[in-house]
């Protein structure tokens, strides 16, 4: 079936090369996943074991292979065991791949709503806030200049972070997904100190700075004015309205996948009305 070409007597088809793709994709996955870590090193160890077994296998080194049949008979627990943390974190990155995160697409506008409200009862109030949304990789290293909270985004636990008596209130709150990941972060500062003639202050340049060198956007409360500023790619925007807020992170934040979805439902509803 599908023969695509034979290598003596061996004829290969288009499902053992589809086959032979996604074995080398998961595995380089694997690799690049684990390289660098304490996990990365016991793989190794496990595949020199593997690759012994079956050198033993071939020579028929008898009381070798007996060893060793030992060791792979209880690898699959012991693999268990051993990456416990790191396949745990396997799946949860694999939970926020694009693909399985364009079926939350609730979650994820509710979350924009509530950083959307949140910055308007701030600006209302005049409470001074900075907060660092991440778009794609993390940022791992601004994100540890602080606390580490990992807390669910809510409107009132940014209210309350930015409120100017709480021990939390200075710096940068970095959210990523629907966590508050950290707060207290110091941001690298633009070399910009100014925009159409009117200087700007330490948060805002802050705010700014973070969007030259990563993949976020910043959203920007202004203590002295009660207005609200994005800034993304190096560009600073101010005087967003929460319309403006709103529809602008829909845009920016949705993924792909989302964004057809959301146009199929359009079309879908405009045919129906
Ligand atoms: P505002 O309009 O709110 O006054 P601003 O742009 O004029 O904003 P400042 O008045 O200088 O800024 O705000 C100072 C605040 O900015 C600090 O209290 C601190 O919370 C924050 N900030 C200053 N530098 C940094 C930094 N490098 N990283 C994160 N936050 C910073
Ligand atoms: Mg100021």
């Amino acid at each position: 079936m599908f023969e695509l070409f034979k290598i003596g007597f061996i004829s290969v088809t288009l499902i053992d090369i589809i086959d032979i793709a996604l074995v080398s994709i998961l595995v380089y996955k694997l690799y690049d996943f684990m390289k660098g870590t304490i996990a990365g090193q016991i793989f190794w160890g496990l595949v020199i074991v593997l690759i012994l077994s079956f050198i033993t296998q071939a020579i028929d080194l008898k009381a070798l292979g007996w060893l060793l049949t030992l060791v792979r008979d209880i690898w699959v627990i012991a693999f268990i065991i051993l990456f416990q943390p790191e396949i745990r974190k396997l799946l949860v990155s694999l939970g926020r791949n694009p693909i399985v995160k364009s079926f939350q697409k609730k979650s994820e506008n509710v979350v924009i709503n509530e950083i959307v409200d949140a910055s308007f009862e701030l600006a209302q109030h005049q409470h001074g806030a900075l907060m660092v949304i991440v778009k794609s990789s993390g940022i791992a290293g601004i994100a540890e200049t602080g606390d580490l909270i990992n807390a669910r985004i809510t409107k009132d636990l940014l209210r309350s972070i930015f409120f100017p008596r709480s021990p939390l209130h200075d710096g940068a709150a970095i959210l990523k997904g629907d966590l508050v990941e950290s707060v207290r972060c110091t941001l690298p500062l633009s070399t910009v100190t100014e925009i159409d003639g009117e200087t700007l202050g330490m948060r805002h340049r802050a705010g700014l700075g973070i969007t030259e060198q990563a993949d976020v956007i910043s959203i920007i409360v202004s203590e002295e004015t009660g207005s609200i500023a994005v800034a993304e790619n190096g560009k600073l925007t101010r005087g967003l309205s929460k319309d403006m807020l709103t529809k602008y992170l829909n845009a920016k934040l949705s993924t792909k996948t989302e964004k057809k979805i959301q146009n199929f439902l359009n079309i879908f509803n405009k045919k129906n009305n």
